[in-house]
C-alpha cells in the first residue's frame, strides 16, 4: 500500500548514477534516458531508501495531497 509520502527527485542535481534504482523495493524510480531519475508516485511507497542512498542528496520525501 502507498504511504502518505512519496519520493521526488530534484532533476537539476541528479547525476544519473542509478544508485536509487537499485535500492528501490518497488521499482518505482528509474533513470530517464540517462539524464535524471523519475519516480512513479503510484508505485512509490515512500520508504526513503532511494533518498538514503543518493550520493547527490537530491531526493526528497513529500507528503501526498490529502495525506495527514
Ligand atoms: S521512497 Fe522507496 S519506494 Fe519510493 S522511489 Fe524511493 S526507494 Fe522506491
Ligand atoms: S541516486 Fe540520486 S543522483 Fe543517483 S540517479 Fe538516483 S536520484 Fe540521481
Amino acid at each position: 500500500m502507498a504511504s502518505k509520502f512519496f519520493a521526488e527527485v530534484n532533476r537539476k542535481r541528479c547525476v544519473s548514477c542509478g544508485a536509487c534504482t537499485r535500492e528501490c523495493p518497488r521499482g518505482a524510480i528509474r533513470v530517464w534516458k540517462g539524464r535524471y531519475s523519475i519516480v512513479d508516485p503510484l508505485l512509490c511507497i515512500g520508504c526513503g531508501k532511494c533518498k538514503q542512498t543518493c550520493p547527490a542528496d537530491c531526493i526528497e520525501l513529500k507528503l501526498r495531497e490529502g495525506g495527514a
